[in-house]
């Protein structure tokens, strides 16, 4: 089970009272009258699938029933951070090589 931190209620809660909704960060196009069919077609239905760093959305739903973001491993399932909507991720996938290779340089 996973132990998740709701940014807004300051405690880490159980996974079963959250819902996760998917790919966060996904931006309505300004101006859908002249967005392409196929530009708003990716935005309604196309959602990346990556193996490792991921961002989400997250819904509290048994508690504050706010949303908010989270960065996931979608291998090991660890969450790096979550982190109110509006606010940006710490955790990207170029900090996450930019640790790597402060890793390997270590060693
Ligand atoms: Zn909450």
């Amino acid at each position: 089970m996973l132990h998740i931190y709701c940014p807004y209620c300051e405690e880490t809660r159980e996974e079963e009272e959250f819902r996760p909704k998917g790919e966060a960060h996904i931006a309505r196009p300004a101006d859908p009258e002249s967005t392409s069919d196929e530009e708003w077609g990716n935005y309604l239905f196309f959602r990346k699938n990556p193996r490792g760093l991921h961002h989400e959305q997250w819904l509290h739903a048994a508690g504050c029933r706010k949303f908010f973001n989270a960065t996931r491993d979608t291998v090991t399932y660890e969450i790096f951070e979550t982190y109110k909507v509006g606010e940006q991720p710490k955790f990207t996938d170029a900090a996450t090589t930019a640790q790597t290779t402060d890793t390997e340089v270590a060693k």
